[in-house]
């Protein structure tokens, strides 16, 4: 449960589509851990969906299967802190004032900014541009350390701590620590999409990329359509892009032993490619079909989801005001 020694987390993801196997392996399996050993704040990022997501008639029901999808997954409301961002008005405050220390040339240059216009060059809107400055702000509402998150995060994470840099030189105080990206292994994680270009992701790359709801066949049809070639035919050769991908997957979800015997066959050019991915997508099934069986269930059950959304809220709310106050001391805006 929440107590004051322990480190802080936050973390959240959006909810702009069905949730996959990137974000269940770079974010959501840390959360699980994380929530057993820290004061762990995780929400579902809905005010970051605006900047991308026009339409919000779909907000809704997105918003509750992704919810569902974090507790299916094994987060704890009574463990963690589940909330929704729009549901800690906190939130945009402490988002105008880093929008005062934050550079607009950085911004334009961040690699995340880049692409997203690329994808809609009809709305770059502002909130596009400032999308690591609310970023921060989610983040420095609850004065956290640890952030865990895929590697596509890391450059956000690194303005983040420049923002805290920042404000504590312009204003003093010391409210903020240092955020840091946080992964349990050694390295922040990217789960390649299955077509080799890119990450898997909710908003591109669909069909390559494995969602949580996704039914068997359907797991079993994508993962069948991942790009191959006719294998190696030296001995030891080193892998192309595609089929190292093909082993990361493989790794996320199958028994060491069987991903043993595909290196071996690998290095002896005598792998088929179609075996591994028949057995890849059986154990990608395996893996997927209990979390989407738990995840439907969940979302049938709207009440205990308010309920959920209430307490995660109430407990946000309570580090939010706490950490204002502090800010609104340092910057100076106390007058009585
Ligand atoms: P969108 O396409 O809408 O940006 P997304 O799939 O990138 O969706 P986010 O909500 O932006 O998901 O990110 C949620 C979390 O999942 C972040 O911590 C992010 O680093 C992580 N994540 C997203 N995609 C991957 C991936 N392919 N591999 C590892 N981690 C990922
Ligand atoms: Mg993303």
């Amino acid at each position: 449960m929440q107590s004051v020694n322990k480190e802080i987390v936050m973390s959240g993801i959006r909810p702009t589509g069905f949730l996959h196997l990137g974000n269940y392996f770079g974010a959501l399996r840390n959360f699980v851990r994380m929530q057993e050993e820290y004061n762990c704040f995780f929400m579902v990022a809905d005010l970051h969906a605006l900047t991308t997501l026009p339409d919000t008639k779909d907000l809704k029901t997105n918003i509750t299967r992704v919810l569902a999808e974090h507790l299916a997954c094994g987060l704890d409301p009574n463990k963690c802190a589940l909330y929704c961002q729009s549901h800690v008005y906190e939130t945009s405050e402490l988002y105008l004032y880093l929008n005062m220390i934050a550079m607009v040339g950085v911004l334009e240059k961040t690699t995340t900014f880049k692409d997203k216009i690329r994808l809609q060059p009809g709305n770059i809107n502002a909130g596009l541009l400032t999308y690591p400055v609310l970023q921060a702000a989610d983040i420095l509402l609850h004065r956290a350390k640890l952030v865990p998150v895929g590697k596509d995060q890391e450059q956000h994470l690194e303005m983040a701590r420049d923002y805290v840099n920042r404000f504590n030189h312009r204003y003093g105080g010391e409210v903020f620590p240092e955020p840091f990206a946080f992964n349990y292994g050694s390295e922040l994680i990217k789960v390649p999409s299955l077509d080799g270009a890119g990450k898997m992701s909710k908003s591109e790359n669909q069909y390559a990329t494995l969602y949580l709801s996704d039914p068997d066949d359907q797991i079993r049809k994508k993962v069948m359509k991942a790009k191959t070639d006719s294998g190696p035919t030296e001995p030891n050769t080193p892998k192309p892009d595609y089929i190292e991908n093909i082993f990361l997957l493989m790794k996320l979800v199958s028994a060491p032993d069987v991903i043993k015997k595909f290196e071996e066959d690998y290095n002896a050019c005598t792998i088929r490619y179609g075996d591994m991915k028949k057995q890849l997508a059986e154990d990608m099934v395996r893996f997927i079909a209990p979390i989407r069986e738990k995840a439907e269930a969940i979302q049938q059950d709207t009440d205990y989801l308010k309920k959920v959304m209430i307490q995660g809220a109430e407990k946000a709310r309570a580090s939010a005001q706490a950490t204002m106050q502090l800010t609104r001391e340092a910057i100076g805006l106390n007058y009585y």
